[in-house]
């Protein structure tokens, strides 16, 4: 990238950043979807420790460190989210288990088998489901547990505007069954996959984007990569509502053999 691209980049992802973190959550989820993903996980105490990589401002982080007594260590890119995170464990007075760091999914700084859980939320997509699942694995104890969301498709074919749309955004979407057979082939026991309610895109997500999207709106007039990310924001959301019978994300949770 020459010096101006990156700039525009850099402008670009500040912007991004600034849009997703005046919402609750920057993907799909929902405190009851977080909450059930953990009832397959057991054994958890005191003494565990669950890393949540691509945490955003800790909407799921938050969740865990309410029900579980484990050590949670957070990590995202932007710096901002993590600020974010880390106030809200203030806040809420979990900042001696919880804590926010930023870092890339793409070199962990984590030691082998340091980890009981390795949790992911609409995050990796970033690296890829497949590489995700097979590069993390070192990091997480024997009997350990994975859990990711991942989009899905809910089945075998679909017309031809969501597949486009899909392949072009994220080309390595999957069925559920391709999906739970490469978690398997990464070196897990398959124990759960389920599809997010649609509340988690609906109410949690694109609903609540409505408002920030105005707020956006006003304050970069003029600015057309705004505009461009605005209407990028709102033809997926319309795509959602369109197609939902054929996707979604999934949870996917796996243990370690
Ligand atoms: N888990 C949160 C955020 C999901 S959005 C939630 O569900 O609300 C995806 C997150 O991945 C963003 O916060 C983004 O900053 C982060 N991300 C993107 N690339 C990353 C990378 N290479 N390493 C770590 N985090 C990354």
């Amino acid at each position: 990238m020459n010096d101006e691209n990156k700039s525009i980049h850099e402008f670009e992802m500040n912007l991004i950043c600034e849009y997703f973190s005046s919402i609750e959550r920057q993907g799909p989820g929902s405190k009851e979807v977080t909450v059930k993903a953990l009832s397959f996980i057991d054994n958890l105490t005191n003494k565990s420790k669950i890393a949540d990589i691509g945490c955003g401002t800790g909407g799921q982080t938050m969740v865990l460190a309410q029900n579980t007594k484990a050590k949670i260590t957070a990590i995202d890119l932007f710096p901002f989210f993590i600020d974010l995170l880390n106030e809200k464990a203030q806040k809420l007075n979990f900042q001696n288990r919880v804590k926010g760091n930023v870092g890339s999914m793409e070199n962990l700084p984590f030691r082998e088998e340091e980890f009981d859980v390795i949790w992911s939320e609409g995050a990796i997509y970033n690296i890829g489901f497949e590489r995700g699942i097979n590069e993390w694995r070192k990091f997480l104890k024997k009997g350990g547990f994975i859990a990711v969301t991942e989009a899905s498709w809910f089945t075998e074919t679909r017309p031809a505007e969501i597949d486009t749309f899909w392949n072009e955004a994220y080309p390595e979407i999957d069925t559920i069954a391709n999906k739970v057979a490469q978690m398997q082939k990464a070196g897990y026991v398959p124990i759960a996959s389920f599809i997010l309610p649609e509340n988690c895109w609906i109410e949690n997500f694109y609903t609540q984007q409505i408002e920030a999207q105005k707020v956006f709106l006003e304050k970069y007039a003029g600015n057309k990569t705004a505009e461009n990310f605005v209407a990028y924001q709102r033809h997926e959301a319309q795509l959602y509502y369109k197609y939902k019978e054929f996707y979604g994300y999934v949870f996917y949770v796996g243990k370690k053999v």
